[in-house]
């Protein structure tokens, strides 16, 4: 039905981004809007040896709901609780969180922080493409309109810290001012943040040097080096000067405890 549509139709998840905008959608008398929530096998997510597989349709709710995700992934779950409230949790999916494209998108974070992978299908085939390199800036992403996100891969490496922290108005319904997410595996530091960019993204910078144990012994080191990863705006929800300041406050506060390479250098007061 995409192909026919000619790459004119909106795919339809749980929609709870799309009825934000519906009034004017509906106006749209040409609109052609397709429905995923009958194909039953989108919705399941599934534990491989490698990977976790979450399907185009899986909810928030679905990994909120699986210990196993709680005990092996519980970055996915805190980012997940965090999203809109419970009726949002429920209708509200892994995939229409990534095809939205927002820059405040939690779930997003969560999944790039894990090194997913994410899984397009389309009449010519199926594509991979990792999240990290899924955004090309605001609102614009490497999905065709006739593609769909079919499945996400979540790699199964274990990580020695894994959390996912928002600073928001509230606890609860609330679009983050900015999110961050903080990962480390074998295969290194990841530090992926919200709300501060086009898109989500990572902060390649403060991982190298988190990496290369490279000392950071006050929080404006690390706005000096967030100044190379994160472009933040001034918006209706924040300043750009704010966000900025912030996020660097959350990460030495969160780093501090785990790396000796950072905070007060030894002898400083
Ligand atoms: C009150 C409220 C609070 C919210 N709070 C948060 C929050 O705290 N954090 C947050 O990150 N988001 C929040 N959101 C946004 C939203 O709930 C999430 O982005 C959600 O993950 C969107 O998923 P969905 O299935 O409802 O997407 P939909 O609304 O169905 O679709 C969103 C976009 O994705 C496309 N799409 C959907 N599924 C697929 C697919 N399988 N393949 C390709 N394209 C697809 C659609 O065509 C559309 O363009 C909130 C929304 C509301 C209304």
């Amino acid at each position: 039905m995409l192909s026919e549509a000619g790459g004119q139709a909106t795919l339809l998840g749980g929609t709870t981004d799309l009825f934000v905008h519906w009034p004017e959608r509906m106006l749209d008398a040409d609109g052609v809007f397709i429905d995923l929530s009958g194909v039953g096998a989108l919705r399941a997510h599934r534990w491989e040896d490698e990977a976790l597989v979450l399907g185009g349709l899986t909810t928030f709710w679905d990994i909120i709901q699986d210990e196993r995700a709680d005990r092996e992934m519980p970055v996915l779950v805190q980012a997940a609780r965090t999203v809109g409230a419970v009726q949002i949790q429920t209708r509200g999916t892994w995939a229409g969180n990534i095809a939205n494209a927002s820059p405040a998108a939690d779930g997003v974070a969560a999944l790039m922080v894990r090194d997913a992978v994410v899984e397009l299908t389309s009449c010519d085939g199926i594509e991979t493409i990792r999240l990290d390199e899924f955004y090309l800036g605001y609102k614009q992403m490497r999905l065709r309109r006739d593609q769909i996100i079919t499945s996400i891969r979540v790699p199964r490496q274990s990580c020695s810290v894994e959390r996912f922290i928002k600073v928001g108005t509230r606890q609860a319904q609330a679009i983050s001012k900015i999110g961050v997410a903080i990962a480390q595996s074998q295969a290194g530091w990841r530090i992926v943040a919200n709300s501060v960019a086009p898109a989500v993204c990572r902060c390649r910078t403060v991982e190298r040097a988190l990496d290369d144990r490279v000392p950071l012994p006050h929080v404006d080191a690390l706005v000096e080096l967030l100044g190379s990863d994160v472009s933040p705006i001034d918006d209706i929800r924040s300043t750009a000067a704010y966000r900025r300041g912030v996020l660097a406050r959350v990460l030495y506060h969160e780093l501090a405890p785990l790396c000796e390479w950072v905070g007060p250098q030894r002898g400083a007061s």
